[in-house]
């Protein structure tokens, strides 16, 4: 081909492609047309001009069939975005109707008007043509509980900076807050010096400025000779601040658009490390939302894995056997436990994919803990997105999770605890003991925490006689409000002091979901009593919690409720359930309570979670307990519970039916346990 042919050729396609734009534009007046006698119809029939869920249906059809010819999603979402946007106001103005009809939102954010979560929140529900009213908080946990109260009904929150990294409250709070991601957005950050009028930079003597924005722009700040950074919580804030100090010599570091609202000079542009600086920030809310099909969508969840070589490797693989695509993997320490991680991980697709459901539920067989934060569209997703299989849509996760599963054997209102749903047997891991694998763990302890000398002697006893978890009530749920009720979180210390003493992880009962946290962060193990199986508050709350719990049986419940609890726990995340047989109230009152030993291998036919017997509470007195405990043994128990007192006779609770010393460690011998006489240790 020769060089005036090839000229003439470029020619004819920029014609062509000049044909092509014009017919679009013909197009879009055409367009245009029919949206103006659908408002004419509309405005006969005093229909609303705005049907969101019809917008979302055709720009889903758009994108399948943009995908026919190889066109990027990103880019149709975008065009459709923009045309249906314009084809409302068309029909808005056509009517005379205002903005006011436009479905407004009310968003609480962290900061005042011109911070950054304030210019990004405009941006991400600016792009869908959504009015915004905005809650301003103080703090990230204000915000989020702004929206647990009703006061807004969302939250933008910022979570990740190309240059500081991860802002790592924001993923704490997320995971205990129990709201759902709906969506993400990048936001570029240009952080600006701000001075009031005759400021210079020369003469810059303090500077205040958001933390994160001192990482973010270090080395600029870094150039600035005797000039004091001032930590300010938010940007936007700390140029009101300089507004109002009025001294050419304090600067701040803020947004152009800080400096407008609060009428200041932008003393230096772009002064971030990096050019490209970029804030993720996630929109939060109280429900998960629906996802159209064809758009792509991107999904966020939270793992903690057990404590082995490879688990996480394993966990991954599910992902990428399921061919999934993870785009993001953070970990941070576990809150109060801090030798554990926990993992956020966002992958492509959405959970009402079956798919995706495939992939979370083999996952939830491995993880300690699954949570799923929430599926939303993604515009930063550049792939193809892939065609649904899905019959039935489901918003969330936990429903797809507590269906029946056709693998089940006919659970009865439970699921994720079933070995239809896992027939591999759960091991729970505390400390050195594991429930669940072949040995038998032995729990022991005082009924309460008494006295620090009770539980140090106590301790001692157990790790001595070779038990291996403390037992010991701090809060007591006694039957008569006159009984002894627990030395409270008092006794929590004095029983975490003890474990660590003699290196035996902890159990203690929780009786309030407003307690779950601050036993959390001591206890090793959560005890739900036996009168509180059925308080599904407080299972949901210690399903949010990283502990593993030890549930036990309704003094008047069936195995079938027993294991209806502890799906209340297993649904929120918490994978980490151990149940225990504590004994039933029949018509017999020879003893306290009849331990149903039965229970043992019918929990272990139903049920993947591991068995443990408490004798202690079932007997009611002490000579019964070391009979009952052998049968626990025999009949499969994975561990037993009993409680012991150096001086039983002035217990201030349950004394009748606790062991003297020698009485357990007789009982250890004919558990075939051996003694665990050390020479250090308290
Ligand atoms: C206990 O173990 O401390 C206890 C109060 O047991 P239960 O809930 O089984 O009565
Ligand atoms: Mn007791």
């Amino acid at each position: 081909m020769n060089e005036s042919q090839n000229r003439l050729d470029i020619d004819q396609i920029r014609i062509d492609i000049d044909h092509v734009d014009s017919e679009i534009v013909n197009l879009l007046a055409e367009r245009k047309g029919l949206s103006l006698r659908m408002a004419h119809e509309k405005g006969r029939v005093d229909q609303p001009s705005r049907d969101q869920s019809r917008e979302e249906d055709l720009i889903a059809k758009r994108v399948a069939s943009g995908q026919d010819h190889d066109l990027d999603s990103g880019l149709i979402i975008q065009v459709w975005r923009a045309i249906v946007d314009d084809s409302v106001r068309v029909q808005q103005e056509a009517l005379g109707r205002g903005a006011d009809e436009t479905t407004g939102v009310t968003v609480a954010i962290q900061g005042i008007e011109g911070s950054y979560s304030y210019l990004a929140c405009q941006q991400y529900f600016g792009a869908k043509g959504t009015e915004v009213s905005v809650v301003t908080s103080r703090t990230f946990s204000e915000a989020i509980q702004n929206v647990r109260d009703g006061r807004a009904d969302a939250t933008v929150l910022p979570i990740e900076n190309t240059t500081s990294g991860a802002i790592t409250e924001v993923y704490d709070l997320l995971l205990e807050s129990g709201l759902h991601m709906t969506g993400d957005i990048k936001f570029k950050v240009r952080h600006c010096l701000l001075g009031v009028e005759g400021a210079s930079i020369p003469d810059m003597r303090k500077i205040y400025c958001h933390t994160q924005a001192v990482a973010q722009c270090s080395e600029f700040l870094a150039t600035l000779e005797d000039c004091e950074v001032v930590h300010f919580s938010d940007t936007a804030l700390s140029g009101k601040r300089i507004k109002d100090l009025n001294d050419p010599s304090i600067g701040a570091i803020a947004s152009e658009e800080a400096a407008r609202l609060f009428d200041l000079e932008v003393l230096k542009s772009g002064i971030a490390n990096r050019e490209e600086n970029y804030t993720r920030f996630v929109v939060v809310a109280t429900d998960p939302i629906d996802i159209p099909e064809g758009v792509p969508a991107k999904t966020s969840i939270v793992m903690a894995v057990s404590n082995r070589p490879g688990a996480l490797m394993d966990a991954l693989a599910i992902f990428s056997e399921g061919d999934i695509n993870l785009v993001k993997l953070e970990s941070r320490p576990i809150p109060h436990n801090p030798r554990e991680e926990l993992f956020y991980v966002d992958f492509e697709g959405d959970v009402s994919e079956k798919t995706v459901d495939a992939v979370l539920n083999t996952l939830m067989k491995e993880a300690r803990f699954l949570k799923v934060l929430g599926s939303y569209p993604s515009r930063d997703l550049r792939q193809k997105p892939k065609l649904r299989t899905t019959e039935s849509r489901q918003g969330n996760a936990r429903e797809a999770l507590v269906e029946p599963s056709p693998t089940t054997d006919d659970p009865k209102g439970y699921r994720l605890g079933s070995r239809g749903h896992k027939s591999s047997s759960t091991v729970v891991e505390v400390g050195g003991a594991r429930f669940g694998g072949d040995d038998l763990v032995m729990i022991a302890g005082p009924c309460a925490v008494e006295s620090w000398d009770q539980i140090v002697a106590t301790a001692r006893e157990v790790r001595d006689a070779g038990a291996s978890v403390l037992r010991g009530g701090c809060f007591k749920p006694r039957t008569s409000p006159y009984s002894f009720q627990g030395l409270g979180l008092e006794g929590l210390d004095m029983l975490a002091e003890a474990g660590k003493t003699f290196g035996l992880p902890v159990v203690t009962e929780v009786l309030s979901p407003e307690d779950v946290d601050a036993v959390a962060k001591k206890s090793d193990i959560l005890q739900i009593g036996t009168r509180n199986m059925q308080n599904f508050s407080l299972l949901a709350a210690v399903g949010r919690t990283h502990r593993p719990v030890l549930l036990k049986r309704g003094m008047s419940s069936s195995l079938d409720e027993l294991l209806q609890a502890a799906e209340y726990i297993l649904a929120e995340g918490n994978q980490q359930v151990i149940l225990c047989e504590r004994g039933i109230r029949t018509f017999e009152r020879s003893t306290r309570n009849t331990l149903d030993l039965s229970a043992v291998p019918v929990l272990k036919s139903r049920t993947h979670l591991p068995v443990v017997v408490d004798p202690s509470h079932a007997a009611g007195s002490r000579d019964l307990v070391p009979p009952l405990a052998l049968a626990a043994e025999a009949i499969g128990a994975h561990g037993i519970m009993v409680e012991i007192h150096p001086d039983p006779d002035t217990a201030l609770s349950d004394g009748p039916q606790s062991l003297h010393f020698h009485q357990f460690e007789h009982l250890m011998g004919a558990l075939g346990i051996p003694p665990n006489r050390r020479v250090s240790g308290g």
